[in-house]
């Protein structure tokens, strides 16, 4: 027996206990584990079948049993080589084409093996396998190995290049086993070499520990069910937040216009009225980023007057300079056409952010705001941008300027008052409507923010039509009376309707006030007449939409109806608008939108 034999043997028992140690070992199923496993078993077929081989050559050399064993050696040649390359291919990515051409040459090889003849030449007293199967399972091993050769090269400076190892020194245990064979010829054996191969790719494989992959899953889920649970809490609180919010304001704008009150009082009231609308812009930013992350905020794209939104960025703008010594430069580009198709309100909002922050975070200099524009058939780009002089961002807070409640270097300067949602929702607004958003900033020197936005440019019969709908808008006087009609305010919350009533004050109407759907349907299905009907939809039992059909389902029923919410997001307009209702208010409400409303269906 030769030095081969002897190797062999002792690798044997090492094989099956490294074998059952892998099978019984919790991991993690993925194609590298699961390619191993399978070599893994053929490595101990093989080097079984080469010991039995090497025992019966002893005695039965050239007898059918003999024969047949030292075919079945040849087969686990195969098996082994296809496992490996296989292996190395499916590490490297290589396309599932090859794998299946690998498949299949590999098969083709085992049906030729099994079925051709082997013959055995005895030179110097050793043997050595000779004939078709034994030519085309080297050749298949020298071709194969050829290429995970290539494979190697190609991977030597990629993160699978440390996988090869097992290959490298299976190369190296060749050239050694050759050696032996050289000077011990009795000793043809492969299987101990391939053994200390699968030992050695044993350390190289992906075995992730599977304890820690599940508490790692187990902590996302909990991560991200509190990231849930907290964005729900923050939608259903910005939700409560805003019926208070109604009254507050509500009451404050009715008090500002009230003569019996003296200047200093009016003063405090215009505190409150600004201290909510601050309060007010946080909710609806909290509502907006809830929405975002929820997927359930909508681009609505209509037609707008550019210069008119422009301006009114511009005054908004003004009024936040207050006292602040700062110069405002504000300019656009002259052929930018007057009527433009896009999301108005989006489009505003992202610009008001970055106008605001722009006033808020400079102390002295100036803040530039500018719009150019680039045209292409019926497409605009507006090319927006925000300059300052102010504090600037430093370089590595610059990526993350857009994230969720990210405040760059204001903690300690807490006269500066935000939130850090602005920017969130400004990236993700802009990325809905299809643009991109920029910034450049030097610390301590000022920063720019640039929007690049496509919107659609209106012409033909279109811009005729809006054109006339915006000259009949500018007709008659803002405020005027209504007496003689009656409005019925439906409200399960009595604060609510208080302030409803104070704001329907000044157009002298009658106004009638009821707190469920029921008494609502009662009053109508009674012959009460009515010409306004404002109907708050969150109500307990019924809710709005439901009273509504109720009402829709009385005959004869034609008095408009008017959603009131406080769930003022985004897209809630047009979803009342479909269900059937005439129009659309959110509390708190805006004293121009009522103004708005009534005019429509009491003038
Ligand atoms: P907020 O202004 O409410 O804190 P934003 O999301 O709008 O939140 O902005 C995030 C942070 O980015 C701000 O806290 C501020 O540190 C920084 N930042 C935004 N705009 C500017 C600017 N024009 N100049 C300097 N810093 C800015």
């Amino acid at each position: 027996m030769g030095l081969g034999f002897y190797l062999s043997v002792a690798m044997l028992p090492v094989m099956i206990i490294l074998t059952v140690i892998f099978m019984l070992k919790k991991k993690v199923v993925n194609v590298e584990t699961n390619i191993y496993r399978y070599i893994l078993i053929t490595s101990i077929i093989m080097t079984t079948l080469e010991i039995v081989s090497a025992i019966l050559y002893q005695s039965y050399f050239e007898t059918f049993i003999y024969n047949i064993v030292a075919k079945f050696v040849l087969v686990s040649y195969i098996a082994a080589n296809y496992l490996f390359c296989k292996y190395l291919m499916s590490i490297c990515n290589r396309p599932q084409s090859r794998l299946k051409l690998l498949l299949v040459s590999t098969i083709v090889l085992l049906i030729i093996t099994i079925f051709s003849s082997t013959k055995y030449v005895v030179t110097n007293g050793s043997v050595a396998p000779s004939g078709i199967p034994v030519i085309l399972t080297f050749g298949y091993a020298i071709v194969l190995g050829a290429y995970q050769l290539v494979l190697a090269i190609i991977n030597r400076k990629t993160i699978v290049s440390k996988k090869f190892t097992p290959f490298y020194i299976f190369l190296a245990f060749g050239a050694i086993n050759s050696l032996i064979i050289y000077l011990y010829p009795t000793s043809f054996m492969v299987g101990y070499i391939w053994c200390l191969t699968i030992i050695v790719m044993n350390f190289t494989i992906e075995n992730p520990d599977v304890k820690m992959i599940d508490m790692l899953n187990i902590a996302k889920d909990q991560a991200e069910k509190a990231n849930n649970a907290k964005s729900e809490f923050l939608s259903s609180m910005s939700h409560e937040i805003r019926t208070p919010l109604n009254a507050i304001v509500g009451f404050s704008n009715g008090l500002v216009d009230n003569d019996k009150l003296d200047s200093e009082s009016k003063e405090d009231v215009k505190n409150i009225i600004m201290a909510s609308d601050a309060l007010l812009e946080l909710v609806n930013g909290i509502l907006d980023i809830s929405k975002i992350e929820a997927g359930k905020l909508e681009i609505i794209d209509t037609y707008y007057s550019f210069p008119k939104i422009f301006d009114e960025l511009v005054l908004l703008t003004k009024a936040r300079l207050g006292e602040k010594p700062l110069e405002f430069n504000y300019t656009y580009d002259k052929s930018i056409p007057e009527y433009l198709y896009g999301d108005a309100t989006r489009v505003k909002q992202v610009i008001l952010n970055l106008l605001t922050n722009s006033v808020k975070y400079t102390n002295t200099g100036f803040v530039n705001f500018r719009i150019n524009s680039i045209i292409k058939g019926d497409v605009i780009r507006l090319i927006i941008s925000v300059e300052d002089s102010g504090i600037g961002i430093k370089k590595e807070n610059i990526d993350k300027l857009f994230g969720r409640f990210e405040r760059l270097g204001v903690e300690k300067d807490t006269t500066v008052e935000g939130t850090g949602l602005g920017l969130a929702i400004t990236k993700k607004l802009v990325e809905m409507m299809g643009g991109k958003i920029v910034v450049q900033s030097v610390y301590g020197k000022g920063s720019l923010f640039t929007i690049s936005l496509d919107q659609k440019i209106v012409s033909g019969s279109e811009l005729e039509k809006l054109k006339k709908e915006e000259s009949s808008k500018e007709e008659g006087p803002s405020l005027f009376e209504a007496i003689n009609k009656k409005v019925l305010v439906v409200d399960d919350n009595n604060l609510n309707l208080k302030v409803a009533k104070r704001l329907l004050d000044p157009y002298k109407c009658d106004i009638e006030c009821v707190g469920s759907g029921f008494e609502c349907i009662e009053r109508i299905v009674s012959g009460e007449k009515y010409d306004l009907i404002l109907l708050d939809d969150m109500m307990p039992k019924m809710s709005g939409k439901e009273t509504f059909d109720k009402l829709k389902e009385i005959p004869e029923f034609s008095i408009p109806v008017v959603a009131l919410t406080a769930n003022a997001i985004s897209g809630m307009k047009e979803e009342y608008l479909k269900y059937g209702f005439n129009d659309y208010l959110s509390k708190p409400i805006e004293k121009d939108e009522l103004n708005r409303v009534m005019k429509k269906y009491l003038k």
